[in-house]
């Protein structure tokens, strides 16, 4: 590992690439399939992901056709890793059993631990047969798209491809580790204006958001359209509101502290409401919906707009907002949906949908295609990372902790063979134009782990 480190630190020409040794064994972050029962009876809230998340010595994965082993030297947090990590709302080596009946190929995931992450920053070490586009010393990101394309439903948007995973959640080897193995046509290049963490930190959520708010395939956003963001500081959110402000809309943002208040400022948007301080409640109990809270919702976005109601809702908190979502929407308006963090049994008054004919869309993680502009976006210094902290991967577990109790910012690092942070810059006068915009969620408001 150590002269890998040190060709990437470096730059070693790509020649030399190819004739590196690859070590037997690397570190990852895992889940293990002989603890899956572990939380049996605590509620989700008290799970803590210390207590299941380790990091350990597993054996490197050969690339096999189409594959890339990439040297990771830094990921990022997703929620899917809490998920994974509080065995919720499945342990996920239901997955990688599912998945390793397919193939031998496809078998060679189903194994006793579960390597997580479902991004990465890094270089490639190893191509497998066929790949052509991308070569060993090739500075990557990775979208985290695993698809197989045999059957005919994915060829017009890979998304609907009935063999589709995400990486890490889905499938092993995932990215909050030194090594990982994606599918070649998971990478894009590296904006190389970032650092290592700072460009791990984006693949996951902004194709999410670019998919579900901005392509064609989700909410089609238009210049002027006014868009409620739910968790606009959050990992999608910081995304959703820095994509409707670079496409002319405008966001309606939600949070739930002043300090975030405060960062949605910074990212240049106008119309915030937080959430704690009006002190919403969209339900009297358990079971019975709180209409008048929806009105309530729906005045106070009003009155932020000057009357407008959302074209857009951008939807992913699920069970608690999305009755209160459907009922703000303006008549004809569209409410996508990505995700349920608070439950995924939604309710919602049919009368408001149907009678003012808006639309639900459900979305999820993006095509090849979407997740290439998205990363462009980044690549281009029109859309910038929103990470607010940065890890080791030892402590990869107090990240997952952090975000499982909403205590973070934006998006949190994993340095991974990164020795430390503010690596891998080779485009300094990209960054100099992009200036202080990368520092908006780090520098100004630290958030205090719990
Ligand atoms: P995140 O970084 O935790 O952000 C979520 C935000 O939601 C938080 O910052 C929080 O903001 C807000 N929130 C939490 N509880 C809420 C509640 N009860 N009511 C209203 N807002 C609430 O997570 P993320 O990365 O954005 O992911 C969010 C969800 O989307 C997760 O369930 C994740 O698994 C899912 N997801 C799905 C896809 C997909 O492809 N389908 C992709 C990415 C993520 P405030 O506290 O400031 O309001």
């Amino acid at each position: 590992m150590r002269r890998i480190l040190q060709a990437v630190i470096e730059g070693a020409p790509p020649p030399e690439w190819a004739s590196l040794p690859i070590p037997d064994s690397y570190r990852g972050l895992t889940v293990h399939k002989d603890e899956v029962g572990m939380f049996e009876g605590v509620p989700l809230r008290d799970r803590d992901p210390h207590a299941s998340l380790h990091v350990d010595e597993v054996a490197v994965p050969e690339p096999q056709i189409g594959e890339a082993l990439v040297a990771v030297m830094a990921g990022s947090v997703n929620y899917n890793t809490v998920w994974s990590a509080l065995f919720e709302p499945l342990p996920t080596f239901e997955f990688l059993e599912r998945y390793g009946r397919r193939s031998p190929s496809a078998a060679r995931h189903d194994l006793p631990y579960h390597v997580l992450g479902s991004d990465l920053a890094g270089v490639v070490l190893r191509v497998g047969p066929g790949v052509t586009r991308w070569k060993p010393g090739d500075r990557v990101v990775a979208h985290c798209l695993s698809v197989e394309l045999e059957d005919p439903e994915g060829h017009d948007d890979t998304m609907l491809d009935p063999q589709q995973r995400i990486w890490g959640f889905e499938t092993n080897f995932g990215g909050l580790a030194e090594l990982a193995l994606v599918r070649a046509n998971q990478l894009m290049p590296k904006p190389e204006h970032l650092t290592w963490e700072e460009a791990a930190a984006s693949g996951l959520v902004n194709s999410t958001a670019y998919r579900q708010l901005v392509s064609r395939n989700g909410a089609d956003m238009k210049q002027g359209d006014v868009v409620l963001i739910w968790g606009a500081c959050g990992g999608l959110g910081s995304y959703a509101t820095q994509l409707a402000l670079g496409g002319g809309a405008v966001p309606v943002c939600v949070v739930s502290s002043p300090e975030k208040r405060d960062i949605c400022r910074s990212m240049g948007a106008e119309l915030i409401l937080d959430r704690d301080a009006e002190g919403f409640r969209f339900w009297q109990d358990d079971n019975v919906p709180n209409r008048k809270e929806w009105r309530r919702l729906g005045s106070a976005i009003r009155e932020l707009t000057g009357g407008l109601d959302p074209d857009v809702v951008f939807e992913h908190p699920g069970r608690e907002t999305f009755a209160a979502s459907v009922y703000v929407a303006r008549r004809g308006g569209t409410i996508v949906t990505c995700a349920s963090t608070t439950g995924y049994d939604h309710y919602f008054d049919n009368r408001y949908l149907w009678m003012h004919l808006k639309r639900i869309i459900g979305s999820h993680f993006a095509n090849y295609q979407e997740a290439w502009r998205a990363n462009e976006l980044i690549r281009r210094g029109h859309i910038h990372p929103t990470l607010s902290r940065t890890y080791p991967l030892r402590d990869a577990a107090t990240a997952v902790h952090d975000v499982h109790r909403n205590a973070h910012h934006g998006k949190i690092g994993v340095l991974c063979l990164a020795p430390e942070e503010g690596l891998g810059v080779t485009d300094p006068e990209t960054r100099q134009r992009v200036g202080d915009r990368l520092d908006l969620f780090r520098a100004s408001h630290p958030y205090e782990p719990i």
